[in-house]
């Protein structure tokens, strides 16, 4: 099989390919610095640079990108260690550029959520880069609950981060919308990564597991798309995006790995595929598959059905023996296409608002009802939505408006932190009953 088993690490657990084993962003994004927009773009400033200027730019610009990493995890440690937590800028803004998707995937949030269909506005996007520059805030994913590119000023959106000195601009796609004109237009803007989420290693699983709310979604189009990316980025001898694509793994894929494999390796710098059930979730929900073994570990280790598991990729089952602070509350600020900030990736409904960035935001009641109404009607691009329910919401910060850096170093999150710190995380509804592994404490059990 050509897998190779990936240690239990914090943040992630996946297999990857054998030919993308050895691939290593951070490395890949210091070794070619000098093909970073941001980069080329702060050269322009300076009117002539001597060899010994250009190196000292350049390594400056690497050291960046390395302190911006290793922050990645540092932060969270020190602040847990030295119980001070108000040093530290957030290290990137995941901003929604659309909250509307194409498609309707059975796995995905926006089944039980109700997420508005909307694309954010550029002028408003601004404001964010504008307030995230000043901030130095290194990077910026441009997506959280939609598809980026039903945004059709994206590649402007990307451009105006790079210009303005955001180290590394990053997208999560579905690529149903992948056009050869798009991708050059992506790679002219910029872009830095591109992270493909594509499900099966074969059309029939792939076009169960991807079906599009307003037309067919095919598998061959989409595999088309992402091909024709790399072979337009090829041709243009563009060092950027870092292209990555990831599967996960449920009863319908698990038995496609090595289809996927086959199907990417040769157009995608990192092929990866992720346990879903690696969200600590319930032992009840223990995929069938894996049951048997599974049960005979539930009764030697006389656990609750309740028990919080995680099984990793390879199999290996871990049973939860805590919780532990989330580090999320240490990196990240999540915005919505509105203006609403939420504190970290799982709050898929912004349940718990931390404050308000524009006034737009104040609407969404209205934006949500009309949602409703649009399902109960059976509108077209709604019936697979169904089952989306309007999100409760778990706090809802005064209605005024306020800027990131007030809310990063703001009350609520900063009670929140305290929380944590001291494991109380069942003390927060939305982290109560919240299924990210990191913030659980795991013992491997065979
Ligand atoms: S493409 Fe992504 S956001 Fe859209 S429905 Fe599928 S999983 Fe959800
Ligand atoms: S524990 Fe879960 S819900 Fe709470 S901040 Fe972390 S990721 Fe978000």
């Amino acid at each position: 099989m050509r897998i190779s088993k990936q240690n239990l690490v914090e943040g992630s657990s996946f297999l990857r390919s054998k030919k993308s084993k050895n691939f290593d962003r951070e490395k890949f994004m210091i070794d070619n610095m000098e093909h970073n927009l941001t980069f080329k773009e702060e050269l322009k400033k300076f009117k002539e640079l001597d060899k010994d200027q250009y190196s000292l730019l350049l390594r400056k610009f690497k050291k960046k990108y390395k302190d911006y990493r290793l922050s990645w995890f540092e932060n969270p440690k020190k602040a847990f260690e030295t119980g001070n937590f108000d040093q530290f800028n957030p290290l990137c803004l995941d901003i929604e550029t659309a909250s509307i998707c194409d498609l309707a995937c059975p796995h995905c949030f926006r089944e039980y959520i109700l997420t508005p269909d909307k694309i954010m506005d550029f002028d408003f996007y601004k404001k964010i880069i504008d307030t995230a520059v000043k901030f130095d805030v290194p990077s910026i994913k441009l997506n959280w609950r939609g598809e980026p590119l039903l945004n059709p000023k994206l590649e402007e959106f990307i451009s105006y981060a790079k210009k303005n000195g955001i180290l590394e601009v990053s997208i999560n796609t579905n690529a149903t919308t992948l056009t050869e004109k798009r991708a050059e237009r992506l790679i002219d803007a910029g872009l830095d990564q591109i992270i493909y989420s594509f499900d099966g290693g074969t059309k029939k699983t792939y076009e169960k597991m991807r079906p599009a709310r307003f037309k067919k979604n095919k598998f061959e189009d989409v595999y088309k798309n992402i091909k024709n990316f790399h072979f337009i980025k090829q041709k243009k001898g563009s060092f950027f995006p870092i292209t990555k694509i990831q599967m996960v793994l449920t009863k319908d894929t698990r038995d496609e790995i090595e289809d996927f494999f086959d199907l990417f390796s040769n157009y995608v710098d990192d092929v990866t595929v992720t346990q879903y059930t690696e969200r600590g979730g319930n032992l009840e929900k223990i995929p069938k598959k894996e049951k048997n073994k599974i049960d005979e570990l539930i009764k030697k280790n006389d656990l609750s059905n309740n028990t919080n598991f995680f099984l990793e990729a390879n199999g290996d089952l871990n049973v939860s023996v805590g919780r532990k602070p989330c580090y999320q509350l240490f990196q990240r600020l999540m915005i919505t296409f509105d203006g609403r900030v939420a504190m970290c990736c799982h709050d898929w409904g912004a349940q718990h608002c931390l404050g308000f960035i524009d006034k737009k935001s104040f609407d969404i009641d209205e934006t949500l009802k009309n949602l409703e109404k649009n399902i109960i009607d059976n509108k077209k691009g709604f019936e697979l939505l169904k089952n989306a329910k309007k999100p409760t919401k778990y706090n809802e910060p005064p209605k005024k408006i306020t800027n990131i850096h007030d809310i990063w170093n703001g009350e609520e999150l900063n009670k929140i932190r305290k929380i944590h710190m001291e494991k109380q995380l069942d003390k927060i509804d939305i982290c109560k009953n919240c299924d990210f592994k990191d913030t659980y404490e795991w013992k491997k059990i065979n």
